[in-house]
This record gives structure tokens, C-alpha cells and sequence, in this order.
């Protein structure tokens, strides 16, 4: 989502007379897009801060905090850079840039109830040119009691389906072949055309009706919202990939009741159980938080077993981290000692890594349509690409460039590969 940001604030700018550069001794301007998801990734950007006033001693050079973290920490900010610019205001960047002086620092935080920069053509900045971000929404009216979004990204708005049709059918103009939609809670997408609302499924029956041969992916799903409709629309359309980012949390429904999540584990269960029972090889994959206020031995077993019983493909994993202003930092006590939340956490991903090979071992012998992303890392000779399910392939070459589709069979596989011959 942040790329996807970066994209939107990169086209602002370029309207204005700026130029990107990746030499940071050339910069005039130098922009940081913060994420406040987790205490790591601020103090990440404190370091960064450190750097880039390196830079201002050797020249005249602007600094600015732009993203989740401006938000937040506003005036805080303020003392140590130029600009501290939150992520609906990002319109306004060419403005704060002409006015910062000095002695004269320029802040806009401001959220908005509309901004969806709907009619903003993001300038891609990924290098292959195949695979994009757009993003559908943005803000999010969930208050989970661990989260920081709300309150750093405001309130839920869905973007104009007709834009992101029209933004679709210009990367696949431009020869992109896939394109990952965007939204804190995709399935929660609704918006209020003039010829009546349009829903999730909809806008991924609108996607994928762009053409055969871009595939549709999306990130992230909420396990209380998806619905039938989205599991049929996506069993519907071949050129929308297999594959459902379903954040679990935990396997506890005490732990799930407090993070207000707003489902419980029989209920999560049951939405993996339906997604596999109507595309029986559909990737799951998921979020999960280790120690989480209160969190008992029993309540941490709870989530292995539920990952045991799941077998997820991959998962993103985490030590709980408190956020100033969330529900939970003010009724909840980040009680679970350091040690205990890490060796949760340990444990939780060496099961993963047990996990993730045994979904990929029941893989071998099957035939899979990878779209090629570039030559494997390892081995010049070979290509990678991911498969439907978003599984990573690597397998021999014949030449065929990023976005070509090739048909492989799965010879044998690790935790995070599928290792294939071609079929073709
Ligand atoms: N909107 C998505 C959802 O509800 O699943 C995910 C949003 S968040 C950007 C990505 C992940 O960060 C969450 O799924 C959660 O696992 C993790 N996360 C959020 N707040 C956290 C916190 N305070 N401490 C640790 N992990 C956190
Ligand atoms: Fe945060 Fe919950 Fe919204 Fe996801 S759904 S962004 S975890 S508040």
C-alpha cells in the first residue's frame, strides 16, 4: 500500500515540474513514506531521519515524513524535518514544498472523508512492468483494539469503480499483465455509483472483464466480510488468481473477542473450509500476532493448532506491539514479558516453516501456469514466477521474458519453493 503511495505522490510531483532520482547526493527532495503499523518500523524511520541530515549539512536539501507516521507523531515530527505531510494530503505536497523555508517547517495531517485519489494515474515504480498496485479504498472502519490504521489512515472510502477499471485497461494497454488490488478490507468495497452500488465481487467481475489475460489478484481479505459471492466470482474467472490473504491473528476466540476481530475461530474455520470446498486449490495465506495482551499458554496452543489444522502457505508473523491511542493501549496491559512473547513467536514460525513445506509437498506431480517474474536468483539458466495459487515456481528457461505464461509440473519443493520442469 505504501508503494502504491509513493506511486500516487510521485505522479503529484511530476505534474509539478520534479523529477525522481535514486541518488539521495542529488535530491533537492527527499521524501520518507512511514508506516506506524509496529514500534520497529518508526524507529527505522528515526534512523533514517539521522541520515538525511547528514545530507542537510553538506546542502540545501528538503526533508520530509510523509504516510502513517506524519500522521501520528504531527508536530513531533515537525521539529526534526521540513514537511509532515499524512496520507490523504498528499495533493498538497507541491504547496507545503514552495512554502518551506528554513525557520517556516510545512505540515498538512489532515484527514479526509473523500480522498481516494481516484483520478490520480500512479507512476509505477516497480521495475518489470508487468505487475501493478491499484488501490480501491482506503482508510478503515475496523477498530481492531491492536491497530494504528484508523487512526492514521481515517475513515473507510471506496474509490470510483469506473476509475479503477479505467486504470486496469491502461496498464494492460501499457503491457502489464497483473494487477493487485488494494485495501486494508477488500471485501468491505462499496461504492455508490450513479446506476446503483457496486460490491467487491462486482468490481472483480468489472477487473477481470478487462481482458482474459490480466490477471486479478487482491490483498487484503477480512475474515468477518468475505463472502460467498467473492469465493464464486473468483471461482468464476480464470484470469483472477487463486489465492485469499486471510490475516487470522489468532487461533484463540478469547484473544480474537479482545482484538475485535469480530469473528472466532470456529467461524474462521468455517470461511477456509468453504473457500477450499469451492476451489479446493486456492493459496491461503495469513497474519498472525504473538502475544497479545493477556495472551495464556493455552490461548498461544490455540493459534498453533488452528495453523496446524489450516495449513497455511506462507504467513506474515509478529510480536505483538503496543500502539499509543489504540483501544488496546489504553484498556489492555502489554503484559506478556519480552521473552515469552519471542519464543511464542518462534514457535509460531518454525511451525509455520514445518507448514509451508508440507502445503508445498502436496503440490509434487501437479501441473501449475506460472506467469515468469525475471531469471531465478540462484541460477541464471532458470525462471521464477509465481503460480495462481501465489506460490513461487523456479524452473529451466527457453528464453521467455517477464509476463509470458509457461506451463510447469512440480518436481519436488522447500518451505518456499516450488521447483518444476516444463511441460511445454
Ligand atoms: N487490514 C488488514 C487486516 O485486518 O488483516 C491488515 C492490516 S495491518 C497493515 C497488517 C498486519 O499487521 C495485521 O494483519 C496484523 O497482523 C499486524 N499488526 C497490526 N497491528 C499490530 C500491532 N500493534 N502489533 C503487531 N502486529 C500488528
Ligand atoms: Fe487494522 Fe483491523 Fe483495519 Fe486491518 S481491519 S487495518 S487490522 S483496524
Amino acid at each position: 500500500m505504501n508503494v502504491n503511495d509513493s506511486e500516487v505522490i510521485l505522479s503529484v510531483l511530476q505534474d509539478n515540474g520534479y523529477a525522481l532520482t535514486e541518488d539521495i547526493e542529488e535530491a533537492d527532495v527527499i521524501l520518507a513514506n512511514t508506516c506506524s503499523i509496529r514500534d520497529n518500523a518508526e524507529q527505522r524511520i528515526w534512523g533514517r531521519i539521522d541520515q538525511f541530515k547528514i545530507q542537510k549539512k553538506k546542502r540545501n536539501v528538503v526533508i520530509g515524513i510523509v504516510g502513517c507516521m506524519a500522521e501520528r507523531l504531527k508536530d513531533e515530527l515537525l521539529k526534526a524535518v521540513d514537511i509532515v505531510a499524512g496520507p490523504d494530503s498528499y495533493r498538497t505536497l507541491p504547496q507545503l514544498l514552495e512554502a518551506v523555508r528554513p525557520d517556516a517547517p510545512q505540515i498538512n495531517v489532515l484527514l479526509s472523508h473523500e480522498e481516494t485519489y481516484a483520478d490520480i494515474s500512479p507512476v509505477r515504480m516497480d521495475k518489470n512492468g508487468i505487475s501493478a498496485f491499484i488501490s480501491i479504498m482506503r482508510g478503515c472502519n475496523n477498530v481492531c483494539s491492536y491497530c494504528i490504521v484508523p487512526y492514521t489512515r481515517g475513515r473507510e472510502r471506496s474509490r470510483d469503480a469506473h476509475t479503477i477499471v479505467r486504470e486496469a485497461q491502461e496498464l494492460w494497454a501499457n503491457g502489464y499483465k497483473e494487477v493487485t488490488l488494494l485495501g486494508q478490507n477488500v471485501d468491505s468495497y462499496n461504492w455508490e455509483g450513479q446506476d446503483g452500488n457496486v460490491n467487491f465481487a462486482q468490481l472483480l467481475e468489472m477487473v477481470a472483464a478487462v481482458n482474459p489475460g490480466l490477471r486479478v489478484r487482491f490483498s487484503t481479505s477480512h475474515p468477518k466480510d468475505i463472502s460467498d459471492e467473492v469465493i464464486h466470482t473468483m471461482a468464476k474467472h480464470d484470469n483472477i488468481c487463486k489465492h485469499i490473504h486471510l490475516p487470522v491473528q489468532s487461533g484463540s476466540s478469547i484473544m480474537l473477542d479482545k482484538m475485535r476481530r469480530k469473528y472466532d475461530r470456529e467461524w474462521y474455520l468455517e470461511r477456509v473450509e468453504k473457500i477450499r470446498s469451492v476451489m479446493p486449490d486456492c493459496g491461503i495465506t495469513t497474519d498472525v500476532i504473538a502475544g497479545f495482551s493477556g495472551e495464556t499458554e493455552q490461548d498461544h496452543q490455540a493459534t498453533l493448532t488452528l495453523m496446524e489444522q489450516v495449513v497455511f502457505d506462507s504467513a506474515f508473523m509478529f510480536a505483538y506491539s503496543e500502539r499509543p491511542g489504540t483501544l488496546a493501549s489504553k484498556k489492555y496491559p502489554d503484559d506478556i514479558p519480552y521473552d515469552v512473547k519471542t519464543a511464542r513467536l518462534n514457535e509460531i514460525i518454525a511451525l509455520q516453516g514445518r507448514m509451508s513445506l508440507k502445503s508445498n509437498e502436496k503440490e509434487i506431480g501437479k501441473v501449475m501456469t506460472v506467469m515468469v517474474e525475471g531469471p531465478s536468483k540462484k541460477n541464471k539458466e532458470e525462471l521464477c514466477g509465481r503460480a495462481s495459487s501465489n506460490k513461487m515456481c523456479v524452473f529451466p528457461s527457453r528464453g521467455e521474458q517477464p509476463g509470458d505464461i509457461c506451463q510447469v509440473i512440480v518436481d519436488s519443493v522447500t518451505s518456499a519453493t516450488l521447483i518444476c520442469r516444463r511441460l511445454d
